[in-house]
């Protein structure tokens, strides 16, 4: 099979106007092509099946991006407030807050444990950040904090409803209500993790910086080539 160039001619004079390239009109951003002979302007057009691909593609990859946002934002948001549930234990020595404490009982397993966990943190707010670019970073960090929170307060009244329910129909529960001080703890660790995981902004804004000029540098070395090829030919 013959590869050739595709190729359309003017309407009126027959030229060939498949090299000439379209610039887009002022007004309505249309590719307009004005034929080097006659100087009539025509408007060309894409064949539809490779319109409706475009589309398509585009459609696809912003529902795709939209999905791995939400997803791995609440997947964080889980993740973090498991974390704050786990550190219950962790962070604590008879309820009482102490974020030294993996650090300090010289137990290397708990302090390598508590490492890891904040570390995840810091790893997972990196990613969130970087996922969602610089556009709306603070609307990022507000949605995912904001839905650990409501997780933990969820966690909470689970208690609640079960203590309600045991009463209502007399069965006997095994939870109890939570201290006012364990509470209070809870909350006290979701500040000291959340501000923890909030290092990872950092990094995310020093990657994002590198991949969009990397990115910059790449549209300007295939732009170059394009243009090196369209030299050649004419
Ligand atoms: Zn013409």
């Amino acid at each position: 099979m013959r590869i050739v160039p595709r190729s359309h001619t003017c309407p009126s004079c027959l030229t060939e106007l498949g090299r000439i390239r379209a610039a887009p009109d002022p007004h309505y951003g249309l590719p307009v092509v004005v034929c080097p002979s006659c100087s009539l302007p025509t408007v060309r057009q894409r064949h539809p099946d490779i319109e409706f691909w475009r589309r398509f593609r585009r459609v696809h990859s912003a529902i795709r991006g939209v999905v791995l946002r939400i997803g791995l934002t609440i997947g964080g948001a889980a993740l973090i407030a498991l974390f704050v549930m786990v550190s219950d234990d962790m962070f604590t020595i008879h309820g009482q807050f102490s974020p030294e404490y993996p650090f300090t009982t010289g137990d290397p397993q708990l302090a390598m444990g508590a490492l890891m966990l904040l570390g995840t943190c810091v790893l997972l707010m990196m990613s969130v950040v970087l996922l969602y670019r610089h556009r709306s970073i603070f609307f990022a960090i507000t949605i995912m904090l904001g839905l650990t929170l409501l997780i933990l307060t969820i966690d909470y009244t689970f208690v609640w409803i079960e203590r309600t329910m045991a009463q209502l129909f007399a069965f006997l529960s095994d939870t109890r209500y939570p201290r006012r001080s364990e509470m209070m703890g809870r909350f006290i660790r979701f500040a000291f993790i959340g501000s923890c995981s909030l290092l990872g902004v950092v990094p995310a804004l020093l990657l994002g910086g590198i991949v969009d000029r990397s990115d910059r540098r790449r549209f300007r070395r295939l732009l170059n080539k394009r243009r090196k090829q369209r030299r050649i030919h004419d």
